[in-house]
Order: structure tokens, then C-alpha cells, then sequence
């Protein structure tokens, strides 16, 4: 029986860029997530392209291996494409694409990626990325140099070793394929969703929301929720064998959804100032992905970057503990003065005293000295008095003291 299932694609272009770079397809066995870097001009006609191109290869096949064979020819068709499109128009030159897709037959998929969208599988409960991110970061985790949580705010994270383009001729694609079951849900999403949405809350939206549309608009919606800064797209596709969905018209979302348009853009998008002023921080780093050939060069700049950042963190965490003592110690001092303005009665050496402070230490601080001493012997008070002064008398003032010392004689 031939497994089959339904799909969902959805781009969103989110709520801080002006255009939809990202691409996406859910067809009748292929599935295909891209998105396209190239500034103003050139990122959604990267992903337009490389997906309508990669789209070709949506038919049946007798092999996994044939898919998978298939699969890779078409990125590298897509990426000669890219080249001569901007060979015939230069205002696109710098365009490139991420690609991740998969292609279906049966019970395997044929697997192809390179960038950083992702491809995860939700089987069982467990979400597992299945692409391996082609990024700087990425590498600096694998080098043991910074911690995956580390690269997940890393500033630099969209910076890609690998895409589609003009650059390279023979780009490095991952491909492999895999086994798939009844019940698996294949999650290609970009790096609009992965980098805003932690992997347990798409777990948890894959694990609660069985229908296949209504649980990829809900992971666009919790990346709108964390303020998407970022076009989204998400192809997810539920892998059953109910029967053949290859009826099911294919769905192509995000640039590629329109008509190729190739116009320079010769006016500069102004700045936007009000999402910048709102989220400084945001704003700064979600800087457009760029590319960066492979170059040892590059990592050490950003290894650098990564120590000098970790010196500022240092820096500031060694103002902070100071500033924090200095406070705990103005505090005491503070707490000392006002201690010191207060008097009481009470006995040093079998003799009625009075004592300027208040009668608690604070373990070996002593916050009480005699002021004044007396002839008076307690053994000379009445029962009562004794027992008071024994116990101390508070005063507000020296006169005060002076009144009560007084009081206990008369
Ligand atoms: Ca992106």
C-alpha cells in the first residue's frame, strides 16, 4: 500500500521585513522550503527561482535512491540558474538561496539541504532535526569552541557557509535518504521559525494539533507571537496510508507564489526607523542572512569576536558585584548612624550606665558603647527598677537618658 499524506505549506513575511524572501512547496511527493538572501534585490527571486526549478522533479520514482539522485541534479540545476540569471542581470548578483526539501517514495524520503532551513521529524512525541545548519556557528559548535544555546543567539548566527548562487559552481549539497512511517510528521521550515521558536514549543504544537494546515499556521503564529522578525514559512507534511493524496493539487507559498519580477531597485528603501527604535537589539540582529565562502579567516574574526564578548561579560559582571558591595556597604554604614542615634539605660559593671546605640549586635559588631557612666550600684534599686534597667530602658535622647537615671534615684 503506497503511504501517502496530506501537507500544508505557509510563508508569512513576518512583522519587521518589507518583502517575502522565503519560498516554499508542498507537493504531490516533493516538499521544499528556500530562503533567499540578496538585500533588497535578489533574495525572493533566489527562492523563486531554485524552488520553481527544484518543483520539475515532483513526480513518481521507482527508487529512493533515483529521488535522491533526482533531487541533487535539480539543486544544481537550480544553482546554474541562479548564476546565469544573474549573468543576465547584474542587480541580482549576490543572490543566493538555502534549499531543503524532501521527496517521497513510499515509505522512504530522499533528502536534500543546504543553508540553514531545517528539516525535522516528529515521531513518537520526539522532535529530531534532521539538516545540519551550514553555518558559522554551527561550526564553531562543532569545533567545541561555543554551546549550541550559545549559537542560538549568537549574533552572527545567519551567517552561511553554503547556499545556492552565483558563487560557487559545484556547491556542497547534504543529501541522504531516510525511512518514514504512518504517523511521522516531516517538519521543512526556515530559519524565520527555527530561530524564534524553541524546539519544544514546536513539539508541542506538532503533539497537540493533529490537523496538517491548522498546526502549520499555529507554528507561523508562534513565531508572529515572538515578534518575527523574519519571514517564516513552514511546509509540514503527515505521513499516513490512508491512500494516494497525489491528486492534491501541489501549493507553492512566498515569492514563488508570484510572478518572477527582475527590476533593479534603484530607490533605496529608507531605513525603518520606528521598528529600529522599538527593537534596537532585534533590529541589529536580524540583519539579512549573508553568505561568506568558507574561509579560515572568517572564523577566527568571529573566535575573536567570541572572546572579546565573553571579556565585556566579564567586565560587566565584575561592575556589578562592586557596584552591589559598595551598596551593601553604604547600607550598613547608613544602618550605623541611625543605630548611633539612639540611647538607653542599663548596667556596666553592676553600675546603672548609659548606652548610645541599641541594645542587638550584629555577632561580634557591637552597636552599643557606654556614654556615661554612674556611681549608681543596681543592688541599690528597688526590685522593680533593678529588674527594668536590667532589661534596659529605651531613650530617644541623652536628655531623655538623663531623665530616666534620675527617675530610677528619685
Ligand atoms: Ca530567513
Amino acid at each position: 500500500m503506497a503511504t501517502s499524506g496530506k501537507s500544508a505549506a505557509v510563508s508569512h513575511v513576518g512583522k519587521i521585513r518589507s518583502n517575502n524572501q522565503d519560498s516554499g512547496y508542498a507537493g504531490r511527493y516533493l516538499f521544499v522550503v528556500a530562503d533567499g538572501m540578496g538585500g533588497h534585490a535578489g533574495g525572493d527571486v533566489a527562492s523563486a527561482i531554485a524552488v520553481k526549478r527544484i518543483a520539475e522533479t515532483d513526480r513518481q520514482y521507482t527508487s529512493p535512491n533515483d529521488a535522491e539522485f533526482a533531487l541533487h541534479a535539480a539543486l544544481l540545476a537550480a544553482n546554474s540558474l541562479l548564476a546565469e540569471t544573474v549573468f543576465e542581470h547584474g542587480e541580482l548578483t549576490g543572490m543566493g538561496t538555502t534549499v531543503s526539501g524532501i521527496l517521497r517514495v513510499e515509505n522512504q524520503v530522499a533528502i536534500a539541504h543546504i543553508g540553514d532551513s531545517r528539516i525535522y521529524l516528529f515521531r513518537d512525541g520526539e522532535l529530531k532535526q534532521i539538516s545540519a545548519d551550514h553555518t558559522f556557528v554551527q561550526r564553531l559548535v562543532d569545533s567545541g569552541r561555543i554551546t549550541a544555546e550559545e549559537a542560538a543567539v549568537h549574533p552572527r548566527r545567519s551567517v552561511l557557509m553554503r547556499v545556492l548562487g552565483d558563487v560557487d559552481a559545484s556547491p556542497e549539497i547534504d543529501t541522504t535518504v531516510l525511512e518514514t512511517k504512518p504517523g511521522d510528521r516531516w517538519l521543512i521550515c526556515s530559519d524565520g521559525l527555527s530561530s524564534y521558536v524553541s524546539d519544544e514549543k514546536m513539539a508541542s504544537v506538532l503533539g497537540t494539533v493533529p490537523d496538517t494546515e491548522d498546526a502549520a499556521n499555529r507554528l507561523v503564529k508562534e513565531s508572529l507571537d515572538q515578534g518575527a522578525p523574519d519571514n517564516v514559512t513552514v511546509v509540514l507534511v503527515d505521513v499516513d496510508d490512508t491512500g494516494d493524496s497525489s491528486h492534491i493539487p501541489p501549493v507553492t507559498v512566498g515569492s514563488a507564489a508570484s510572478p518572477l519580477v527582475f527590476e533593479a531597485d534603484s530607490t533605496r528603501r529608507p531605513l525603518r526607523l520606528p521598528s529600529l527604535l522599538l527593537h534596537p537589539l532585534k533590529a541589529t540582529q536580524t540583519d539579512d542572512s549573508h553568505f561568506e565562502p568558507e574561509s579560515d579567516e572568517y572564523l577566527n574574526t568571529l573566535i575573536l569576536e567570541d572572546r572579546r564578548r565573553a571579556r565585556r561579560r566579564r567586565i560587566s559582571w565584575l561592575v556589578f558585584v562592586a557596584v552591589v558591595l559598595a551598596a551593601i556597604v553604604a547600607a550598613a554604614v547608613l544602618g550605623y548612624q541611625f543605630t548611633q542615634t539612639r540611647y538607653y539605660v542599663g548596667v556596666d559593671n553592676g553600675q546603672v550606665a548609659i548606652f548610645q546605640g541599641v541594645q542587638q549586635d550584629i555577632g561580634p559588631i557591637k552597636l552599643s558603647h557606654v556614654v556615661e557612666a554612674t556611681t549608681i550600684g543596681v543592688d541599690r534599686l528597688t526590685a522593680f527598677n533593678r529588674q527594668s534597667v536590667e532589661t534596659t530602658i529605651s531613650a530617644n535622647t541623652l536628655a531623655d537618658a538623663h531623665r530616666i537615671v534620675d527617675r530610677l534615684t528619685g
